[in-house]
């Protein structure tokens, strides 16, 4: 049995660590319990090309309108870069869409958007998907275009799925546009060495207070609530942890899957419907490294329209050669090999392409810490609504158990933003009520 602290914290991605840190620095001592060998979660930076490539999170999106990722990594001394915005080229499976057509696809794209957001607007669609409205025949989508034109706008339309994780399909119309209304857009920016370096800084920086301390390679098997309203929890290498509070960062997906007896007493049936009723999507992350250059090292973004899906490399380094590649749900169980073939076909059918010399890739569908990539914006039918989100994150046992991760922040959810303000929030609700029980 380890000593009590004020809160343990299930989870060391990005949300556990920014509570740690919001917490130790407010004085309470704080325990996180992390399953894997490393800290980050879904943050992961890999280093072995011998410059980082990201097999989760990359950007940091809206790098000039507040994302607070940025304020963190300034706040620790990291150094960050705005990235150019470039829409890139597009390509078929058989070579490079014209100047004409990409700017042809891009401006109905616009428009079809534009178009959904009026209707749902004006009417509630929430049982009725995107694809009903944006692929529907009257769509702007297709303004203009022949039959095989039209191919390539239901694929570019399909970009979307690579941050949904689901398919046009299943997403809810209205909710799409509530949802898009508040993220952080507009310019994109990276960490320099990749958010490995954030997700170090916050360990260092809370374990600096003296407040926090990390125990790797324990799962976490059981969170109980004691007769005197704590919480006791035990791991998978039999240690019992003990805490006044605890927060669980227990991804979705994961949560999705834990037995019934994981939380005792049970949690209650609104939250364990909100769970599933939520959804959790599929992107997966690959690096390939090449020995010589063989795209156009000028032209940004790589974007591959195709029937499945719509893959997108982002070339990260021209010395060595190395494109960063994300897979979509719709080719996720493609290898490693036939991702490359699409790719040198598409983006250079007359030469021949030299075969990867290094690959690094993710597998978060199918890794039992994350069963997924993230929360997916909400599934159109069954009266599903924001609120199921809201539902996540609200804590039980009178307080003393709360809940942060991406999927629990209603705004900003399935980012990093969403995990830190996730934190932030559980970080400020258990000091809040850590501090009312010293009064009593
Ligand atoms: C491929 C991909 C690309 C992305 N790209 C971006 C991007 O460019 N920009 C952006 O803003 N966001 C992006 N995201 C989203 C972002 O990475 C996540 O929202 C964020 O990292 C989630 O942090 P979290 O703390 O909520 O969850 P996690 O990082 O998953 O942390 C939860 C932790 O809990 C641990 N855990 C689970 N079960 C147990 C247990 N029983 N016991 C102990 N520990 C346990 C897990 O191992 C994990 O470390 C991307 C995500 C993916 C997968």
């Amino acid at each position: 049995m380890s000593s009590r602290s004020d809160v343990v914290i299930i989870g060391a991605g990005i949300s556990g660590l920014s509570a740690a840190y919001n917490l130790s620095k407010a004085g309470k001592t704080v325990q996180v319990i992390e399953a894997r060998n490393r800290i980050g979660g879904r943050a992961w930076t890999d280093d072995s090309f011998g410059f980082p490539v990201e097999l989760g999170c990359m950007a940091i999106h809206g790098y000039n309108e507040g994302n607070p990722a940025l304020g963190y990594a300034k706040a620790f001394g990291l150094e960050t870069k705005r990235l150019p915005a470039s829409p890139g080229r597009l390509f078929t499976k058989d070579g490079l869409v014209d100047a004409a057509l990409t700017e042809k696809l891009r401006t109905n794209l616009s428009s079809a958007m534009a178009h959904m957001n009026t209707v749902t607007s004006e009417s509630s669609l929430s049982d009725t998907s995107v694809a009903n409205v944006l692929l529907s025949p009257s769509s702007p989508l297709f303004t203009g275009l022949s039959e095989s034109e039209k191919q390539n706008a239901v694929a570019l339309a399909r970009a979307a799925e690579i941050g949904w994780g689901i398919p046009l399909e299943e997403v809810s119309a209205y909710w799409s546009r509530w949802a898009s209304g508040v993220a952080f857009a507009g310019s994109d920016g990276v960490i320099v060495g990749g958010y490995g370096k954030l997700v170090e800084a916050f360990r260092d920086k809370a374990e600096e207070t003296g407040k926090a301390s990390f125990t790797l390679n324990a799962r976490v098997t059981k969170v109980i609530q004691t007769d005197d309203n704590e919480v006791q929890i035990h791991t998978s290498d039999g240690k019992i942890f003990c805490g006044r509070t605890a927060l669980s960062t227990i991804p979705l997906g994961t949560m999705k899957s834990l037995p019934n007896d994981f939380f005792n007493p049970p949690l209650p049936a609104h939250k364990t419907s909100a769970v599933s009723r939520t959804a959790v999507g599929v992107l997966e992350k690959l690096g390939l490294l090449y020995d010589s250059l063989w795209w156009d090292s000028s032209a940004g973004p790589l974007t591959v329209l195709l029937e499945t899906g719509t893959l997108l490399a982002l070339p990260i380094s021209s010395s060595p050669p190395c494109l960063h590649v994300l897979v979509p749900y719709g080719l996720a169980g493609l290898s490693a090999d036939k991702i490359h073939d699409i790719l040198s076909h598409a983006i250079s059918p007359e030469t021949t392409v030299p075969q990867p010399t290094k690959v690094v890739f993710s597998r978060w569908k199918d890794d039992e810490l994350s069963l997924g990539a993230t929360s997916s914006p909400v599934k159109a039918g069954d009266g599903r609504s924001p609120l199921d989100f809201a539902e996540l994150a609200r804590p039980v046992w009178d307080g003393v158990l709360g809940f942060a991760g991406e999927a629990t922040e209603l705004d900003h959810r399935g980012s990093v933003p969403g995990a830190i303000l996730s934190g932030e929030r559980e970080g400020r609700r258990v000091q809040a009520l850590l501090d009312r029980k010293e009064i009593v």
